[in-house]
């Protein structure tokens, strides 16, 4: 499965420049229940992604989400880096096992349920799953792409009642309620992200 190389590298472009745009934002999030670096730590594995652009973009689409996993795992550091890096593995693993049948929303889904083992968290512990899991939802009912960015954006903000039960924000127990978090924010982030590009993009 040969991705197109301008996709992929128009993929990571728009997953950095969002993420540098909103930097500021996941901080200001991650201070009101964490340690205040998300945006730094998102930002600075999105830009070692950005470094290795042209050599990724050419790889088969497996292999190069799986080299932008691992690089996601040791850029990004902090919980979300294992986070956000198994999930791109799993699905480049995924896909290669799919074998060409091009079942994304499958791919996705065996991917965020390996993000939900390795965090030890569920659906409902506020954190980057209450996004993923709706994504792929939406995904899977074949929303249109600015539906399932607004349904990535609105389940964000949902994260706002919950209580953490994950990560440094469960330290705070109820205290972290009325508080967005920030991890799911990132997601929404990338996610909107991704469905403009994929909206705009015309095969040349
Ligand atoms: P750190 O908490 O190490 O400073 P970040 O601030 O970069 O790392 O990322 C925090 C985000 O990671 C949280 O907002 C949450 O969405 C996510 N997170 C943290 N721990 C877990 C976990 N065990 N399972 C799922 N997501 C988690
Ligand atoms: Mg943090």
């Amino acid at each position: 499965m040969q991705a197109e190389p301008v996709l992929v590298a128009g993929l990571i472009e728009a997953c950095r420049a969002t993420i540098a745009a909103n930097s500021d934002h996941l901080c200001g999030l991650d201070r009101a229940i964490g340690d205040g670096d998300h945006g730094t730590n998102m930002r600075r594995g999105c830009e070692a992604v950005s470094a290795e652009e042209a050599f990724v973009s050419l790889l088969p689409l497996p292999d190069a989400l799986e080299k932008i996993g691992l690089t996601l795992v040791m850029n990004i550091g902090g919980a979300a880096g294992p986070l956000y890096g198994t999930l791109l593995m799993e699905i480049g693993r995924e896909l290669r096992t799919l074998d060409g049948k091009q079942d994304f929303p499958s791919a996705l889904k065996q991917a965020i349920d390996a993000v939900a083992r390795r965090g030890r968290s569920h659906a409902g512990d506020k954190t980057l799953l209450d996004v993923l899991y709706p994504v792929h939802d939406a995904l899977a009912h074949r929303l249109p792409l600015t539906d399932i960015a607004r349904q990535a954006a609105l389940s964000a903000e949902l994260t706002a009642a919950m209580k953490a039960m994950r990560g440094r924000a469960a330290y705070l127990g109820d205290r972290s309620i009325g508080h967005v978090d920030p991890g799911a924010s990132s997601c929404a982030l990338l996610t909107a992200a991704i469905c403009r590009y994929l909206e705009e993009y015309r095969p040349v």
